[in-house]
């Protein structure tokens, strides 16, 4: 079996890693870059005759599948069941990908083993900050690997990671695992059930919240929901409560936290109620509605919750330049693991190579005395 890494030995995103036997191949993420090359050619996957039984997405961040588009359309693409929910209706809003490209993929279910050709590839949910996230276990050839996908364990299912792997995963013979915060030290991540507290506070203490957040970004959305004091109003528009009703739909039965009680939708008749009790409401800057509601409460002192990646407020002039007129409090957790727990994904799955991805400092994972640094495009035979 052979592990070819056509991109993100070295870098944050971007990634695409195949996986080969003699007689078949699949390939897993097609994503952009963070830093708009936009293009990956791979031979019989993106031009020639395709020779390649399947390109599987571990999630729906652009920085995964954001390449889709170039793959040959003859080859079957998969993501997972509520992941395809969740980019159907972003797409319909906001148009990234052509809709016959998105109508071609089907979903993968967690835990159900799929086969192309010798290849098994069994997906199993992993806590990130895009919802429905999965790692792949792989097997063929007699040999295992498990390709972890973006992943954390600080998130609200986090604690489901380690005896995931203990229970089907096992040990394996190689890891492809990310490493975005490898090169950040030992600093331990805030936990969403913490950012939940600290929300809570900031909500009692603040008649008239304005968060901008991913809508994508479905467990911080439902830790604001949570947070949201008795008596005021959490609202958001009809785009993000599509998104939160499909999760409701297919994971609120699971736990309260994806059930959304206190939820509405915005519309102009709440607007007394709005500013007699104070609201929560998820916006994003840009947006017409959020803009006016923005301009609408500029005088009565509103706080904004900035609840995304702090780089995006540097690189985006004009949303900080907006959102300069206001008090802004920073409220965010990374979605990504911290050392300590790749460390203890590694103890883990006991892998005899461990392969880098998705990070800036591959030779950080040094801690491991398997770990097998490749440049991109280089094969590996396992
Ligand atoms: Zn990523
Ligand atoms: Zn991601």
């Amino acid at each position: 079996m052979k592990i070819i890494v056509h991109r993100g030995t070295h870098q944050i995103g971007g990634c695409s890693t195949e996986i080969a036997t003699k007689t078949s191949r699949i390939v897993i993420d097609f994503g952009s870059e963070l830093d708009g090359n936009q293009s990956l050619d791979v031979d019989s996957v993106t031009k020639g005759i395709s020779d390649c039984k399947a390109v599987l997405f571990t999630h729906y961040h652009g920085d995964h599948i954001g390449l889709l588009e170039s793959i040959n359309s003859d080859i079957p693409l998969f993501i997972g069941e509520l992941s395809l929910d969740i980019l159907k209706l972003q797409n319909a809003r906001q148009k990234i990908y052509a809709e016959e490209v998105i109508d071609r993929i089907k979903p993968y279910i967690t835990g159900k083993e799929m086969i192309f050709g010798d290849i098994t590839v069994t997906p199993y949910m992993v806590d990130h900050s895009a919802f429905d996230s999965h790692m792949f276990l792989i097997e063929a050839e007699g040999k295992k690997i498990l390709h972890t996908g973006d992943f954390r364990a600080h998130g609200f299912r986090g604690k489901g990671l380690l005896p995931t792997l203990k229970k089907y995963v096992g040990e394996v013979d190689v890891i492809i695992c990310e490493g975005t915060t490898i090169g950040r030290g030992t600093i331990k991540s805030l936990a969403e059930s913490e950012l939940l507290c600290k929300a809570k506070t900031i909500f009692d203490e603040n008649k008239y919240v304005f968060i901008v957040c991913a809508s994508t970004n479905v467990d911080r959305i439902a830790a604001f929901c949570s947070a949201v004091p008795r008596g005021k109003y959490c609202i958001c528009d009809g785009y993000q409560r599509s998104i939160l009703d499909v999760v409701r739909e297919k994971s609120g039965k699971y736990s309260s936290l994806y059930a959304f009680p206190k939820i509405l939708t915005y519309s102009s008749r709440l607007d007394e109620k709005m500013k007699n009790r104070g609201f929560c409401m998820f916006i994003r800057p840009g947006n017409y509605l959020s803009d006016k509601l923005l301009e609408q409460y500029k005088d009565m002192a509103p706080l904004v919750v900035y609840s995304m990646w702090h780089g995006y407020l540097e690189q985006n002039d004009s949303l900080a330049k907006k959102l300069s007129e206001y008090r802004i409090e920073e409220l965010h957790t990374s979605g990504h693991a911290d050392m300590g727990i790749i460390e203890n994904v590694i103890k883990a799955v006991k892998p005899k190579v461990v392969v880098p991805i998705h990070t800036n400092n591959p030779e950080r994972f040094s801690f491991s005395a398997h770990v097998k640094v490749l440049e991109d495009e280089e094969e590996m035979q396992i």
